[in-house]
């Protein structure tokens, strides 16, 4: 492997992000004159502090999933990604159900710590290629790479079920939520990222209308 890989796996970040950031601190180096006995430890820190903030920037604090600003540039990439070499590409949004039940009966910590369970969860159920985003209070994006609308059906169904039956246990209470889902896989009726996401709201908007703990495709 690289030392260039190596560093873009280490930081989590891509390589033309690291090429970027080497750039900067050329620069920075050059402007003011680092002595040659520093320099590498120099190089070592701004590389770290760099890339960390690029990671915060893109992480949601609560749960470690990618936040919305990391969402946004991820569907557009897929988006294009997708329609230009004719892959698969589904995409999920699903929000938890009568969450504000939840911080109204058992207070906003319960709340947080119920959104940290989901999270981890979607971790656990989907594969390591896909994408799962908190792109809101109670609101996640799941980006199901190289899948249609069919095979996204086995992974989303395990995840709402897993939810329904999750039950968290918090001081001493045990605590149910479902979820609601609703997906679309990319066709060329999609113009755009906004038509596409759109479709997938509609969908969600349809599971929340039909009773909750539902997902429409
Ligand atoms: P629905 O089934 O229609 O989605 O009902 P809901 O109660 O989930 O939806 P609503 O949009 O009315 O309320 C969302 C609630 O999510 C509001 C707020 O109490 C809660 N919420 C949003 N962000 C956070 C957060 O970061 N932490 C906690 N604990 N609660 C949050
Ligand atoms: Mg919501
Ligand atoms: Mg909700």
């Amino acid at each position: 492997m690289s030392e260039k890989l190596e560093q873009s796996l280490e930081f989590n970040i891509s390589e033309d992000l690291l090429d970027e950031i080497q750039h900067n601190i050329e620069h920075i180096i050059k402007t003011f004159d680092v002595p040659e006995s520093n320099k590498m430890e120099v190089i070592r820190q701004i590389n770290y502090i760099y890339s960390r903030s690029k990671y915060l920037s893109y992480t949601d604090e609560l749960t470690g999933l990618q936040n919305r600003r990391s969402f946004d540039s991820a569907i557009e990439k897929e988006f294009l990604r997708a329609k230009r070499y004719k892959n698969k590409l589904t995409v999920a949004m699903f929000d938890i159900d009568f969450f504000k039940n939840v911080n109204d009966s058992y207070g906003h910590q319960c709340g947080d710590y119920i959104l940290q369970q989901i999270a981890s969860s979607a971790l656990q159920t989907f594969r390591k290629t896909d994408m799962i985003f908190r792109v809101g209070g109670e609101e996640f994006f799941v980006i199901l790479t190289e899948t249609d609308i069919k095979q996204s059906a086995i992974p989303l169904e395990r995840f709402r079920k897993t939810i329904a039956t999750l039950g968290c246990e918090y001081q001493g209470e045990e605590i149910s939520v479902t979820v609601s889902i609703g997906a679309c896989q990319l066709t060329d009726e999609y113009k755009s990222v906004e038509e596409f996401i759109s479709a997938i709201d509609k969908n969600l908007y349809l599971a929340k209308n039909s009773g909750r703990n539902n997902t429409i495709f």
